[in-house]
C-alpha cells in the first residue's frame, strides 16, 4: 500500500504543494483573506476549491513564539469511516491506498462528513446540485506510476510519496535520529487503525491543529456498531437517497445531450 509522508519540518510553507493540487484537479484559486478564522493560512479553511492546506500556527515554544506549519488533507485512512458510513459506496479505498470518490453515486448525504474524523470531505454549497470534494492522493497519477502533484512539487523534501511500510520506518528514524528535532510521534501511524498519510513534527500535534485523542481503533468498526441500531432507517434512507440520485442524474444527462444537440445544430 502507498502513503505519503509529511514532515512538517522541513515545510517552508512557500505552499506550491496547494497550488500543484490546484493545477491538477483543475480547482479554482480563492480570494486571498488574511486575519479570518483560525491561524493564518490562506484560504482560512479547506474548501471544495482547496484540497490541501497548509497552516500557519504561532506556536510558543522555548525558543519563544515560532511558526510552526502543518498540513490539513484527506488522511486516506488503512480503514476509512467515510467508505464504511457511505450508503451508496461513492467513496472506496483502492488497493493501492488512496480513498477515491465517485460522484456519479453521490447522493449528497454528507454522512462521509459527518464520520470524518479529520474533517476532509468538503461541499459544494454554492451548487446546484452539490458534490464532496476532497484529496484523491492523485490516484491517477499512481496508477501510472508517478507521485502525486503535491510531492513532486515541493521543493525542500517535506513530503515524500512511496510504500507506507518503507515510510513509517523513515519516519520513525528520523525521530530516533534527531530526537532534539521531533515530537516522539508519527501521526498517523496508529490513529484511527492507521492512515497513509503520515506526518512528523516539532511540536505536540494538537498545537497545530491536528484532531488529538483519536483511538487506534478503526472508525469502521465503530459506526458499524451505531449503525446496526437503525439498519431499517439506513435502509430506508439509501434507498429514497438513491431514487433522488438516479433522477438527478438522468435529468443532468437528459440536459447534457440536450447541450450537445443543440450545440451540434
Ligand atoms: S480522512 Fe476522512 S475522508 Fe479521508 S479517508 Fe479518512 S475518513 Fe475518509
Ligand atoms: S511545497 Fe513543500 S515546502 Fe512548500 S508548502 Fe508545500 S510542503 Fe511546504
Amino acid at each position: 500500500m502507498k502513503g505519503m509522508l509529511i514532515d512538517t519540518t522541513r515545510c517552508i510553507a512557500c505552499r506550491a504543494c496547494q497550488v500543484a493540487c490546484k493545477q491538477e484537479h483543475d480547482l479554482k484559486a480563492q480570494k486571498t483573506r488574511f486575519f479570518w478564522g483560525d491561524g493564518f493560512q490562506n484560504p482560512p479553511h479547506r474548501t471544495s476549491e482547496t484540497w490541501n492546506l497548509i497552516t500557519f500556527n504561532d506556536v510558543k515554544t522555548e525558543h519563544g513564539y515560532e511558526w510552526v506549519f502543518g498540513r490539513r488533507q484527506c488522511f486516506h485512512c488503512n480503514e476509512p469511516a467515510c467508505a464504511a458510513a457511505c450508503p451508496v459506496g461513492a467513496l472506496q479505498k483502492t488497493a493501492q491506498g488512496p480513498v477515491v470518490y465517485d460522484s456519479s453515486r453521490c447522493i449528497g448525504c454528507r454522512y462521509c462528513q459527518i464520520v470524518c474524523p479529520f474533517n476532509a470531505p468538503r461541499f459544494e454549497w454554492d451548487k446546484r446540485v452539490p458534490l464532496i470534494k476532497k484529496c484523491d492522493l492523485c490516484a491517477d497519477r499512481i496508477a501510472r506510476g508517478d507521485k502525486p502533484a503535491c510531492t513532486a512539487t515541493c521543493p525542500t523534501g517535506a513530503l515524500s510519496f512511496g510504500d507506507r511500510k518503507t515510510l513509517l520506518a523513515e519516519a520513525l528514524a528520523r525521530i530516533k535520529n534527531h530526537p532534539d528535532r521531533y515530537v516522539n510521534h508519527v501521526y498517523g501511524e496508529k490513529e484511527v487503525g492507521g492512515t497513509c498519510v503520515l506526518h512528523l513534527a516539532k511540536v505536540p500535534f494538537d498545537r497545530i491543529g491536528y484532531p488529538a485523542g483519536l483511538s487506534n481503533t478503526p472508525y469502521p468498526d465503530q459506526i458499524k456498531a451505531a449503525m446496526s441500531a437503525v439498519p431499517y432507517a439506513m435502509t430506508g434512507m439509501a434507498a429514497v437517497f438513491g431514487g433522488l440520485a438516479w433522477i438527478i442524474n438522468r435529468r443532468m444527462a437528459a440536459g447534457e445531450n440536450e447541450s450537445r444537440e443543440e450545440g451540434g445544430k
